[in-house]
């Protein structure tokens, strides 16, 4: 079957199996591995949204928990017309692996709902969100399952599934700013949570570059995807270092600057107008295929899953991927891209640092005691490099790419936490 095809799921299923190779083959291991094919938990709701103009729409919704063995589960909600069961099974487990790759203790979950959010007024998307809460609440809980933005969703989406939740608790008393995270800050969420990503990716990509000598203020970046992710990682490259952004992208399509953009400029300009296309001075236009293929150093897919498919990896031209979204490259295009000596620094490190900060604001929440942003991006920053320390080390120990080394880390810390818990009953 051609990889664009496979759904994100199987491809999950792949990467896990990829690195099984590399741990023991005893019973309780592999019995473990069996255990991690499957998602714990996963409910499929009906939304009935009384629309502006008087009429309903129903919308499918989705809260997958992966797997709980290393504590409660932790994972975005995805607004977007694609979304499904597959997706966000896929996505679910890999934040399992993406919180046991930063050693948070955390398993995995995701949530979803198909719709494409830019269509629906302000009171629409509250009425969705909090319908889509009240239909979740049972699975969810500052100690149970614990949402966040994603693609589609932001810190006023929280602040809705925040007040939802609390309504619904009232009477038993329990806390609800612990429910969610990517809160925004005037009711209880963190300082810095929501450039995270986007800054721990940059210092995961700076703590490559030092290790291997390459001067990172010298690197022509390639983005695709303009949202969150992307746009907050070209602002901290082109600022906090000196790097020339060379091409951008988002659902319209993407342009190119040989001199590289201002970014400021253009995040002034995606605010306006809502895309990053038509930017001033931007002579040339590309698609987003030809955005991958662009001429530059360091590739970010900070959009969707299965960008970099088996036919697009073999064009490209960047020395380094740094995974900025979740799933970004099939099993197959890996494969090129290792041939081609193209290094991938895999989305469950690259982009943890969302879920890290998330991790942060949950504890402020705990303690009601928040914290100064020097000191988020300073324990931000440790647990990145930590991370990242760890998985080249078992990448040059065990001459796999980073992708195994960071499976290899996440499935034996998961895999201990199963045999040492044993199975019930
Ligand atoms: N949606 C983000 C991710 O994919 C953040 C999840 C979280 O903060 O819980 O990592």
């Amino acid at each position: 079957m051609s990889d664009e095809k496979r759904s994100a799921w199987e491809m999950a299923i792949t990467q896990l199996e990829n690195a099984a190779k590399y741990l023991p083959k005893d019973k309780d291991w592999l019995n473990a591995i069996e255990y991690l094919k499957h998602c714990q938990r996963m409910l499929s709701v009906s939304l009935p949204i009384l629309m502006d103009d008087g009429n309903i729409r129903v919308f499918d919704g989705y809260r997958i928990q992966h797997c709980d063995v290393r504590g409660p589960t932790k994972g975005g909600v995805r607004y977007a017309p694609q979304v499904d069961l597959d997706e966000v099974k896929a996505l679910a487990f890999w934040m399992s692996m993406k919180c046991a790759v930063v050693n948070l203790p955390y398993g995995g979950a995701k949530g979803g709902i198909a719709v494409d959010p830019s269509r629906l007024s302000r009171n629409e998307l509250q009425r969705l969100t909090r319908r889509y809460t009240y239909a979740i609440s049972d699975m969810i809980g500052s100690l149970k399952d614990i949402p966040a933005p994603d693609v589609g969703t932001n810190a006023q989406i929280m602040a809705y599934m925040m007040d939802t939740y609390a309504m619904i608790a009232r009477n038993t008393g329990e806390p609800a700013h612990g429910v969610v995270t990517g809160k925004p800050v005037d009711v209880g969420g963190s300082l810095g949570r929501e450039a995270a990503t986007g800054t721990g990716l940059m210092y995961v990509i700076d703590a490559y570059c030092q290790r291997k000598g390459i001067d990172l203020d010298k690197q022509r970046i390639a983005i695709q995807g303009f949202g969150n992710v992307g746009s907050n990682c070209a602002l901290q490259l082109a600022g906090y270092h000196q790097c020339k952004v060379v091409a951008v992208s988002d659902i319209n399509g993407g342009i190119y600057s040989d001199d590289g953009f201002d970014v400021q400029a253009l995040e002034a300009h995606v605010d306006k107008t809502g895309s990053v296309v038509g930017f001033m001075g931007s002579k040339k236009r590309l698609t987003n295929k030809e955005l991958l293929a662009c001429d530059c150093d360091i590739l970010i897919p900070a959009a969707v899953e299965k960008q970099i498919t088996a036919d697009v990896a073999r064009l490209v031209k960047a020395r380094i991927v740094a995974e900025g979204a979740n799933g970004p490259t099939t099993p197959e295009a890996d494969g090129i891209l290792e041939e081609n000596g193209v290094v991938v620094i895999p989305d469950i490190l690259a982009n943890a640092g969302g879920v890290t900060v998330s991790y942060f604001e949950w504890i402020q929440d705990r303690d009601a005691y928040f914290w100064d942003l020097e000191r988020i991006n300073k324990e931000l920053r440790r647990v990145m490099v930590a991370a990242f320390e760890d998985v080249l080390r078992v990448a040059q120990e065990r001459d796999v790419t980073m992708r195994t080394a960071a499976y290899i880390i996440a499935v034996e810390r998961l895999a201990k936490a199963i045999i040492l818990r044993g199975i019930f009953p």
